[in-house]
């Protein structure tokens, strides 16, 4: 894969495995990890990725986004940056049984430097906007239309790691999931859900536009799709209490991302698939909270 053309300085690090390659196998990209710098917010991409050109250093990033949003080069996208280590696989292991090391999430994941200062990892909001852009720049190119974040009380990213994204998600994971560290940070953590929105507003507008499309050109397949939407019990905006259990990455996904404790809901998407209802937790005035349901989910598990 090229790089992106979002890019406007390039400033690559000695520290990669070449095309993703682990003994002979070579890994798809299907994750994106933003990381924060602990450093200054206002630091350049230049400033951020210069960190990276020693050799001693052992690390580097795909890309490193600067304060004012201007991205770097670091590590082309064919090859495995070392971002998001940290624990070796026996001490993860120990601490969390059968999961993932942080250098195997860097072999699926372009991983993002995000300039922020040390004291709550705060971002500039050019940078995130520009970690927004380069996220979708980055899905496109590699033909996906849905960016995929859970979040869940166990608080150690087990239904992120875990899933597997179908071939048209992009899946988001933290650092601090694989190693002893706050990476990204709490302003990170904070906007995660904005980002992932925005992201998804991106190409849920995109998927519209054809749909308006195709709605001009074929009446029948209209009238076709809006009784099959008629059947399903609630629609887009309805509030609902979702009882518990499990939600899934896309409408029809086969295996459930995570449990999900029971909260108030309110469906923001549906589709004529196995997990009809896309909700998200909100608070009592119907505002979106996080740390319950996000994701599409079956009607047994909702009520009014
Ligand atoms: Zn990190």
């Amino acid at each position: 894969m090229t790089d992106s053309k979002l890019i406007s300085a390039t400033v690559l690090s000695p520290n990669f495995t070449a095309d993703r390659k682990l003994n002979g196998v070579q890994y798809e990209v299907d994750t994106i990890t933003p990381h924060c710098t602990a450093g200054s917010k206002d630091s350049t991409c230049v400033q951020v990725a210069n960190v990276f050109s020693s050799k001693a250093r052992q690390a580097s990033c795909n890309y490193a986004i600067g304060g004012d949003g201007a991205i770097c080069l670091v590590v082309h996208e064919k090859d495995r940056s070392w971002c998001s280590g940290g624990l070796t696989a026996d001490q993860m292991k120990k601490l969390r049984g059968n999961y993932e090391t942080g250098s195997m999430n860097d072999y699926h994941a372009i991983t993002v430097e995000i300039a922020s200062d040390t004291s709550g990892n705060t971002v500039n909001a050019a940078a995130i906007e520009s970690f927004i852009a380069l996220s979708i720049d980055i899905m496109e190119r590699y033909g996906k239309n849905r960016a995929v974040f859970i979040y869940t009380s166990d608080n150690n990213g087990e239904a992120m790691v875990n899933y597997k994204p179908q071939p048209n998600e992009m899946k988001f994971t933290w650092h601090r999931w694989f190693a002893q560290k706050a990476c990204p940070g709490k302003y990170i953590m904070d906007h995660m859900q904005y980002i992932i929105d925005k992201i998804n507003e991106h190409f849920e507008k995109a998927e519209q536009v054809n749909e308006d499309q195709t709605a001009v050109t074929s009446d029948t397949t209209d009238a076709a799709e809006n009784s099959g939407t008629s059947e399903l019990k609630y629609k887009t905006g309805d509030l609902v209490y979702f009882i518990g259990g499990s939600q899934f990455g896309s409408a029809n996904a086969s295996n459930p991302a995570g449990e999900v404790k029971a909260s108030l809901a309110k469906i923001t998407q549906t589709y004529n698939g196995k997990h009809p209802y896309h909700c998200r937790r909100v608070n009592s005035q119907g505002e979106f909270i996080v740390g319950g349901i996000y994701g599409w989910t079956d009607e047994a598990n909702l009520t009014t």
